[in-house]
């Protein structure tokens, strides 16, 4: 790797820091400085782009759970709402089929001996 140099950039020095050497006069000290100012300056970018992309993550975050509470909202609602409505259903069924009996034993009662149902039974069903 030392003795390869990158073929875009020129050959490596050999002198010491092993770094490409990009001009004829080449000074060791230098393009270690060189070298240490770009990755000095890179490392200050990829901090700033993790601070960007945890801002970013956060921001997300946030959006995200607003949007599990407000769906969690709306499901509460509409069960609430379903429970309320099969409950009228619930009543309004028991209230026909009291209606339906009660018309049956009307029918049936001025014939039917045995049947053990009074008036007052009769009209108490119709009520509901
Ligand atoms: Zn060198």
């Amino acid at each position: 790797m030392e003795s390869e140099g990158d073929p875009h950039m020129g050959p490596r020095c050999r002198e010491g820091c092993g770094l490409v050497r990009l001009t004829e006069e080449h000074s060791c000290v230098e393009a270690l400085r060189a070298f240490a100012d770009a990755l000095e300056e890179r490392g200050a970018r990829l901090e700033h782009e993790a601070r960007m992309a945890e801002l970013r993550w956060n921001r997300r975050e946030q959006f995200l759970l607003a949007q599990v509470t407000a769906l969690q909202n709306e499901t509460q609602v509409a069960a609430l709402r379903y429970q309320r409505r099969l409950h009228q259903y619930l009543l309004r069924t028991s209230s026909i089929a009291a209606q339906i009996v009660g018309f049956y034993q009307r029918r049936e009662s001025p014939t039917n001996m045995e049947s053990q149902r009074t008036d007052s039974d009769e009209e108490h069903l119709q009520v509901r």
